[in-house]
């Protein structure tokens, strides 16, 4: 008998946090994964008024409240045009738990789950855990997933690849006719394309595609949440929408796992949800405009980088020993290779961060590049 499970033992602490602790106290944090806004004050009321009348006391139903999953599937033929059912929606804690139901309904020991990389680093731990394989896959030279590699990459034991549009650590958006691809191999292939989206409010270049818009059978599985798009990463809401066998495959998961997602947070997502966007829409401009100061400071200090267009992230390629240098200097950025091995000689840098203080890293940052040159 083994002290702890070898699943366990095979999937280590994220690589960002190491980064946090090794920079100092007074550090710019270009590092962090969430929004600098607050959550939008008709979504922290409802979620004040439900607990106030009590409503927030008790478990919900597992799938989560009604009104909730009916906000989601409007949500979906609003912004997607496609029907879907509230039946077909868990409320969840958070994308991540999305994530978790979605890979552990669907991938057997053994059976290979094909992501991006450098790629958000949940895919391989979560992989992990489900004591799958792990199959990392090389992007293209601007950055975003091919849908020939992850095609190549099928084999029989292919469970599930996932698709991230747009992208944490890349910021990169998938084009409509790549999306498109992915549902159309999802389907050929009989593999699950799970359709990462939790960054889909944040985007600045072309529109955000889904490939739930495109499959001809129910291969898709799409995760979301109001982390991002809402500023709400601490109240862990976010959902996974499928057909309802697989909804009800993860149902069993979710069921034991979790029971329900947290009820105050289920009525705080609902107005987030179907209140008023403006706040959304003003979050994404400002993600925008810092966008657009990174990259000239980026370029202007030599660095390329491919243009993000979506989300809060930009990854340059590095000279070796920038992002030591750059952490040493009092600015936090995270080496690519906490993304996956194909990271090595990039940083992700977030923008996610006040503009007076992007614009002091940024000259920090020149500075750095400048002494590592
Ligand atoms: N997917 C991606 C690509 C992310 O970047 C994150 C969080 O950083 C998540 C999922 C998980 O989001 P949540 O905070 O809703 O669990």
């Amino acid at each position: 008998m083994t002290e702890f499970a070898a699943r366990v033992e095979g999937v280590s602490i994220s690589g960002i946090r190491e980064v946090f602790e090794a920079a100092g106290e007074d550090a710019i944090n270009l590092g962090l994964g969430q929004p600098d806004f607050p959550t939008p004050a008709h979504a922290r009321e409802a979620a004040t008024e439900a607990i106030n009348e009590g409503l927030a006391d008790g478990y919900t139903g597992n799938k989560g409240i009604e009104s909730l999953r009916e906000a989601i599937a409007e949500k979906y033929a609003r912004d997607q045009g496609v029907a879907v059912d509230p039946n077909d929606v868990i409320a969840t804690a958070g994308g991540s738990e999305a994530l978790h139901l979605a890979i552990e309904a669907h991938v057997d020991p053994g059976e290979e789950v094909i992501f991006p990389d450098p790629g958000f680093v949940s895919y391989d731990a979560l992989t992990r855990l489900a004591d799958g394989v792990p199959k990392p896959v090389e992007l293209r030279e601007d950055l975003t997933l091919d849908p020939a590699t992850v095609e190549a990459a099928i084999t029989d034991d292919t469970a599930a690849f996932v698709v991230n549009s747009p992208s944490n650590p890349t910021g990169a958006v998938a084009s409509e006719d790549d999306i498109r691809e992915f549902a159309r191999i999802a389907d050929e292939h009989d593999v699950v394309c799970i359709s990462d989206e939790v960054y889909e409010r944040i985007v600045f270049d072309g529109e955000h595609h889904s490939p739930m818009e495109y499959a001809e059978t129910d291969s898709v599985v799409t995760v979301g949440a109001c982390s991002k798009t809402y500023s709400m990463t601490g109240w862990r809401l976010g959902w996974v929408q499928a057909s309802n066998r697989r909804i009800e495959r993860m149902l069993r998961v979710h069921q034991y796992m979790q029971a329900c997602a947290s009820a105050p947070a289920q009525f705080a997502a609902e107005a987030a949800l179907t209140g008023p966007q403006d706040r959304v829409d003003e979050m994404a401009a400002a993600f925008e405009e810092r966008r657009d100061v990174l990259l000239d400071g980026l370029e202007d200090a030599g660095l390329d980088v491919p243009t993000p267009k979506g989300a809060f992230y930009a990854m340059p390629k590095v000279p070796e020993g920038w992002v030591d240098e750059v952490i040493d200097s009092g600015v936090v950025v995270v080496p690519g290779d906490a993304f996956g091995v194909r990271g090595e000689g990039y940083a992700r840098i977030s923008y996610a961060t006040g503009m007076e203080e992007l614009k002091e890293a940024i000259e920090i940052m020149q500075d750095a590049t400048r002494r590592v040159d």
